[in-house]
């Protein structure tokens, strides 16, 4: 195996690059930030169509879990990890040879499932690196997904901006778009409509939208217009890169609140979303719930510790929308700010 460490590269503490020719693994693993812990993130397996993208993708979202983790209040870094291939097509030694990859990284960074990889696979993992979550927890209850935390978290997110218009303190009568009816998605749903919400459900996969909204009473929306469903949230839940300066004039949605990593396709829609009246709840505040349950299994938390941090996503939302009230300031850049100060503390006097 070739393994290139570039220690240092701008922002990032480490990124590494490994070649094993014997399993076929090529992947990049980028640590952005390890200032508030070790560096906890995915491993995306993806069929890129070069080296040059899956280094791109790496390093944005390597940065956005250093966000995310700080956002969150949690003692954790930020990293992620990518491998590039076909994930239906795993070869033999696949995992053995990934593990020496994370293991090489000396404890500064642990990973866990996302696009492409599962729970199983990171079983598969575990046997041989510790560096390694997301995996069941048969003790603690947890079968290892960490979607309904993530969907739970976004709920939370939700009352808390629905309370802050309405004063209403449940999601009972709110008009929800739900963008994507997969893990995350589906258990969203699922809460809303238990909670009293209305629900329009969209998916590409025409069949599991369909099977979602026979569960949940919502109504199916075609997939080109979900975005442009009249809602009081939009909420996420498929890709990222869905909110364009484009796309912005033909929402009417009173918020987007969503499981989505990088909702935005730059950071610039967020000021179009609030010139039209949009609160646009940052992805990385809204879809922490994961991230705090995968976090939770370094420390071995209670289950119930666990809840209340992910439901604490809510606190944050509200003193977010507090801070910007009146100001002309975005949600996202107040979000930022509140991440950047816990990472780069002032220093003392
Ligand atoms: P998933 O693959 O289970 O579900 C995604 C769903 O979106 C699929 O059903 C897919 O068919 C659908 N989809 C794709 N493009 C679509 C489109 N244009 N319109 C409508 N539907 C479309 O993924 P997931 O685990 O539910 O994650 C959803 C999103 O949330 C992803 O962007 C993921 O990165 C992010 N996220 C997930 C977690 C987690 O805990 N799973 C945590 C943080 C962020």
């Amino acid at each position: 195996m070739r393994i290139v460490d570039d220690a240092a590269v701008g922002p990032y503490e480490r990124v590494v690059h490994a070649v094993d020719e014997e399993s076929g693994l090529r992947a990049v693993v980028a640590v952005h930030s390890t200032a508030l812990g070790p560096a906890v993130g995915g491993t995306r397996f993806h069929p890129y169509a070069s080296e040059a993208s899956a280094v791109v993708d790496v390093l944005r979202l390597a940065e956005g879990m250093t966000l995310k983790a700080a956002a969150a209040g949690l003692a954790l870094g930020g990293g992620k990890a990518v491998i590039v291939g076909d994930p239906r097509r795993r070869g033999p030694g696949l995992w053995r040879a990934y593990a020496r990859v994370l293991d090489h990284l000396g404890g500064a960074y642990y990973t866990a499932e996302d696009v492409g990889t599962t729970v199983a696979d990171m079983a598969a993992l575990r046997a041989h690196t510790p560096q390694v979550l997301g995996v069941s927890e048969p003790g603690c209850g947890w079968d290892g997904d960490p979607s309904p935390f993530t969907a739970r978290g976004v709920a939370a997110a939700m009352r808390a901006a629905w309370e802050a218009d309405t004063g209403r303190p449940t999601l009972e009568g709110a008009l929800v778009t739900v963008q994507g009816a997969g893990k995350v998605g589906g258990t969203l749903a699922r809460r809303l409509a238990a909670e009293g919400a209305r629900l329009r459900v969209s998916d590409l996969d025409v069949g599991r939208a369909a099977a979602l909204a026979a569960l949940t009473g919502a109504e199916v929306v075609a997939p080109a217009a979900a975005l442009e469903a009249d809602c009081d949230i939009l909420a996420p839940c498929a890709l990222g890169g869905v909110l364009t300066p484009a796309g912005v004039a033909g929402l009417r949605c009173r918020w987007v609140i969503g499981a989505a990593n990088n909702q935005l396709s730059d950071d610039a829609v967020a000021g179009l979303l609030a010139e039209r009246g949009i609160g646009y709840v940052p992805d990385f505040v809204a879809n922490a719930g994961g991230l705090i349950r995968v976090g939770a299994q370094l420390d071995c938390w209670e289950p119930v510790r666990v809840t209340e941090a992910v439901d604490r996503i809510g606190e944050t939302v509200a003193e977010l929308i507090d801070a910007v009230d009146g100001g002309g300031d975005t949600l996202l850049a107040a979000a930022r700010r509140r991440a950047l100060a816990r990472l780069a503390p002032a220093p003392a006097r």
